[in-house]
Parts: structure tokens; C-alpha cells; sequence
């Protein structure tokens, strides 16, 4: 018997799994979910809904009814909406369907690492362009690379993650007539940012809007996220998607959610209170760079006094999960806090002034 194992395909090589430290903790402000469930009554409608739902039979590949929903809120065809397992299965699909050996993505960090990493699983070749300081696009010379023509795909995040601004919807059109590149702006926090690039499909098709129900609408651990695009877009991304990706019960839950979508507002409206207050309370600390959101998080930076990590240590110590990005490129001793509730918000206040003291 040989006792060695061959190794596993070269590009796993310097890979390293996706490890966002999600561990247990009093508060858990890491992940940008929506702090509140899902209000009782839409989880008694869920109950109902997923009763009736048949285990033992696979589910429809597509989400059909689902789909429907979707493009009628949307403005757009069955066919221009193509549903995921989580907004992560389908950046994954444009990476097998866009990127590969000979092919080039453009990233603009920092940003949501799992577009790099998807990049590289693939064989892609990755161009960076950074992101100026303040975190904006760095426009002009992302055009520039586009129109050299060499481009596959690009990803826009906006808001971005982890830094929470908005892109400028006239430069996200630029970088989309700057040449045939897939150009997929990622709005996975849409809903807090109330900002879209929604009219631009009508005009680009290479363009494409990516959304989740894993943070406004409280579904994180249901897993459904979804594209809307050109309908030959959508087409070669259904040749490398699995067929069964997204389940039965995950449908049935989503559907509930989605049709009563407007009951989420008011919590919508709660977080982003809190998180003016967040930053305010941010702003006060000595020794703390708190950068403006659009969306349900807050970077900030600590000063060079202190090291990031300890921080972050100190934090969870207290009982309070944020995020560390204190070593990531371009974050130099960089936290990020999604926003919580009141309660929440005050504990990692609280925990910070103490960590920091
Ligand atoms: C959370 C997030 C997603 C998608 O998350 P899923 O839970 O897989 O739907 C996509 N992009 C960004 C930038 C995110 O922060």
C-alpha cells in the first residue's frame, strides 16, 4: 500500500481556507448580519410554508416562483434572474464562467477577499488597481485598464466591504463602456445603502447587480443570494452552477421573506439610526478614524499606538465579535463593527473605551 497522498491541485498551493474568526461570543458584531431574526409573525408564516414542502423530492433548480417574485420587484424578466446558494455560489459561478487559465479579473481592493480567492481557485490572473485613500474607485485607472481590452471580468462593490461606501454610480457606467468586460456590481447591502445601479441594465449588458437576503433581510443561515442581469449572461452561469443548489426549504423561506419585505423597513430604519450614533460615539474616541457607511458596518482605524490585533483580542475578551482587519492589505490596524441594536452598540462601546484605555 502506498501511504503518500498526491497533492492537490497547484493553485491550492498558497491558498488559505476562508477563516472569518466567527466564534462564539455575548455580542456578535462580525459578520453584518441583521441582529434581529425575523419577526415572529413572517417566522409563523415560514413554519406554515416549509410544512408543506416536499423533502423527498429534489427542488425546482431555478427557484421559479421565486424568480418571479424577484424580477417583478425588479422590473425585469424571469430570465434576468438567476438565484444562488448565498450571494457566494454565484460569485463563484462567474469566476468558473468568466474567469480560468488565460483569462484576467480585475480587483480593486480592499474589498471582499472571496472575489480574490475565487480568482485564484480558477487559475484566473488577478490585476489589481487599488482604491484611493479615502476608499473610492480609483476611476481613471480602472478605465484605462479596461479599455486595454485584455479584462474578463471586474467586481464593484457598492457599498463596499469592508469600508461601506458607495460607488459612484457615473463611474460604475464608465467602467461599464469602457470595454466587453462582465462588470458585476455587488450590492450585497443594497437594502441599508437604499442606492442601486438597477437603471444601468437596461443599457449594459455586460452588466450584472448581485444581492443577498443574508444581511437586511435576516437569512444569513438560509443561504440565498441572487443575480440580475442580461439574460445571455445568466445562461452561462446556469451551465456551471449545480443544478440543486438552492433547497426546497431555503425557497419556501425566502419566498415568505420576500413577499413581506416592507416589514423589514422599519428595522432597516433602526440600524441606520444606530449607526449615526455609532459613528458619533466612534468619532469622539481619541485614538480612533471611524469612516462614514452606507450600510450596515463601520471600519475604523486605530491609531499606531495600538495594535489592532490586541484590540480585537481585547474586544472578544469582553464578551463583543468584531471583525480584525488589522493586518489585511490596504487595512493597516483597520476593526470593522457591523451594527447591532441599541444594547448591542453600547457593549462594544463600552468594551472599546476599556480595551483602548
Ligand atoms: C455578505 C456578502 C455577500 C454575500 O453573502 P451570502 O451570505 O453568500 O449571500 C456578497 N458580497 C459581499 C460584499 C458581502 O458582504
Amino acid at each position: 500500500m502506498n501511504p503518500s497522498i498526491r497533492p492537490a491541485a497547484p493553485q491550492l498551493e498558497d491558498l488559505q481556507p476562508y477563516d472569518p474568526k466567527y466564534l462564539p461570543a455575548d455580542v456578535m458584531l462580525s459578520a453584518n448580519e441583521n441582529t434581529a431574526d425575523v419577526p415572529p409573525e413572517i417566522r409563523r408564516q415560514i413554519e406554515h410554508e416549509v410544512r408543506k414542502v416536499a423533502l423527498n423530492r429534489y427542488p425546482d433548480p431555478l427557484a421559479n416562483d421565486l424568480r418571479d417574485m424577484i424580477a417583478e420587484a425588479n422590473g425585469l424578466d424571469r430570465d434576468q434572474v438567476l438565484l444562488g446558494n448565498g450571494g457566494d455560489e454565484l460569485l463563484f459561478d462567474i469566476a468558473l464562467a468568466w474567469g480560468g487559465p488565460g483569462r484576467t479579473y480585475l480587483d480593486m481592493p480592499p474589498t471582499f477577499s472571496v472575489y480574490r480567492s475565487n480568482a485564484l481557485l480558477t487559475n484566473t490572473a488577478v490585476v489589481e488597481i487599488p482604491r484611493q485613500i479615502d476608499f473610492s474607485l480609483s476611476g481613471e485607472a480602472c478605465q484605462r485598464r479596461l479599455e486595454q481590452g485584455d479584462i474578463d471580468y471586474t467586481i464593484i462593490t457598492s457599498p463596499n466591504n469592508p469600508s461601506g461606501n458607495l460607488a459612484d454610480p457615473l463611474w460604475v457606467e464608465r467602467l461599464a463602456e469602457a470595454s466587453d468586460a462582465l462588470v458585476v456590481v455587488d450590492e450585497a447591502y443594497f437594502e441599508f445603502s437604499r442606492n442601486t445601479v438597477r437603471p444601468l441594465l437596461d443599457r449594459y449588458p455586460n452588466l450584472c447587480i448581485l444581492r443577498t437576503f443574508s444581511k437586511a433581510f435576516s437569512l444569513a443561515g438560509v443561504r440565498i443570494g441572487y443575480l440580475l442581469g442580461h439574460e445571455d449572461v445568466l445562461t452561462q452561469l446556469k451551465k456551471v452552477r449545480q443544478p440543486y443548489s438552492v433547497n426546497a426549504v431555503s425557497q419556501a423561506v425566502a419566498r415568505v421573506v420576500y413577499g413581506n419585505r416592507a416589514a423589514f423597513e422599519k428595522g432597516i430604519d433602526a440600524i441606520l439610526a444606530e449607526r449615526e450614533r455609532l459613528l458619533g460615539a466612534l468619532d469622539a474616541l481619541a485614538g480612533v478614524s471611524a469612516y462614514p457607511s452606507d450600510s450596515n458596518f463601520i471600519l475604523f482605524a486605530l491609531d499606531d499606538a495600538y495594535d489592532g490585533g490586541a484590540v480585537w483580542q481585547r474586544l472578544l475578551d469582553a464578551g463583543v465579535l468584531v471583525r480584525d482587519f488589522s493586518q489585511a492589505p490596504y487595512l493597516h490596524n483597520c476593526l470593522r463593527v457591523s451594527v447591532g441594536n441599541e444594547y448591542e452598540n453600547d457593549c462594544f462601546l463600552e468594551a472599546l473605551e476599556a480595551a483602548l484605555a
